[in-house]
């Protein structure tokens, strides 16, 4: 992986990841843009502890675009985007519309009160361009391409831990506009965040709980006794690991796990990151024929949500690296909608079971050349 920095017109950080070494990547943003401002805070919920991003500045953020004017496309013919070079391979910049931002402590000061605990939205996100094609998908890639993927994940998550006040960097991808989508292009994104997000800290409640009663670590024992039990096991890999959970909450959802138990996408080793590639990319494929589409029409792309989760810098000694790959559709033509139960509540409901799920995953295996 070779990896050349610029910055934009407004000064925000961009990086180039190419497959060769000895890529030039010169070419100079001439857009006139202004640096944005930003007012980011978070504010601690009092009632359920979990701090929420209060970011109102993102009421402008590029909606729906026409793809001519996609500002993830390469910059060509005339046509000035957020990426300066006329091709790229995989390209990381700083979000022009940041939920979370690095100076936010200029703009948002402290507040100590029990009830109203606010601090500076400090932190950063970025946008990771799968690949310059904007009609293509991360899984249309090869497997070079989605590890080179892979390698700037890594190195973000290896920069952006580095950044004062940040504890925990998120790599997540959003597909499909029934997702809520508003740029077509290929394209997921990186939160650093400044507190610990609430799903983590109750991983790690959950996690050290299960080690004062067994001793031993709650996701190596996870990951064995999926590994013993073909019920929900999707893919078993030399080094890698996916199943559908036992109490999947969303009609097909998938966790993929290294066997060997690390805290972080920079812990990998050589053959992990060697093996990743071809079971994500099958992973996806198995997620776009579980909906086939009509002979005739266009592909089936079957909208989902990627996300790692990472330990956070300080602390969370237990926990483990995993992606979680998930839908929320459960039917042709029909979505699971987050509603009363789910949104009210947290208290999920969910109607395909996770073992007819595993099923169908396992038999929605791509053909083999
Ligand atoms: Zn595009």
């Amino acid at each position: 992986m070779h990896k050349t920095a610029t910055k934009l017109a407004d000064g925000r950080e961009l990086f180039y990841y190419d497959q060769e070494s000895g890529t030039f990547r010169d070419a100079v943003d001439e857009r006139p843009l202004e640096p944005a401002t930003s007012l980011s805070e978070t504010r601690l919920d009092p009632v359920l502890g979990e701090w929420v991003t209060v970011a109102a500045h993102r009421q402008q953020r590029t909606y729906h675009p026409p793809a001519g004017e996609c500002p993830l496309c390469p910059s060509r013919d005339g046509r000035l985007s957020e990426v300066p070079a006329a091709d790229y391979q995989v390209v990381v910049f700083e979000n022009r519309f940041p939920s979370l931002t690095p100076d936010s402590a200029a703009h948002v000061t402290t507040q100590d009160e029990p009830l109203r605990t606010r601090r500076p939205g400090t932190g950063r996100c970025e946008v990771v361009c799968f690949a310059p094609d904007h009609d293509a998908s991360f899984a249309d890639l090869d497997e070079a391409k989605a590890r080179l993927v892979l390698d700037a994940w890594t190195d973000r998550t290896a920069e952006l831990s580095a950044l004062p006040g940040v504890r925990q960097v998120y790599c997540f991808e959003n597909r499909g506009e029934e997702i809520g989508v508003t740029l077509a292009h290929p394209h997921g994104q990186i939160y650093a965040f400044p507190f610990v997000p609430s799903r983590t800290a109750r991983m790690i409640v959950r996690a050290e709980a299960h080690r004062a009663s067994t001793g031993r670590n709650l996701f190596e024992d996870l990951v064995a006794a999926e590994r013993a039990s073909p019920e929900r096991l999707v893919l078993r890999g030399e080094h890698w690991t996916a199943f559908v959970p036992f109490a999947a909450r969303w009609p097909y959802e998938v966790h993929l796990y290294p066997n060997r138990r690390v805290r972080d996408l920079t812990a990998l080793d050589e053959a992990e990151r060697a093996e990743f590639p071809g079971l994500y990319l099958d992973l996806l494929r198995r997620f776009d024929r579980l909906f086939p589409a009509p002979v005739g029409s266009a592909p089936n792309r079957t909208p989902y949500i990627s996300a790692w989760h990472q330990a956070p810098n300080d602390g969370g000694d237990e926990l483990a690296l995993h992606l979680e790959l998930f839908t929320i559709r459960r039917a042709p033509g029909k979505l699971k909608y987050l509603a009363g139960v789910e949104s009210g509540l947290d208290a999920f409901v969910t109607d395909v079971s996770p073992e007819a799920a595993a099923a169908r995953l396992r038999a929605a295996a791509p053909d083999r050349p």
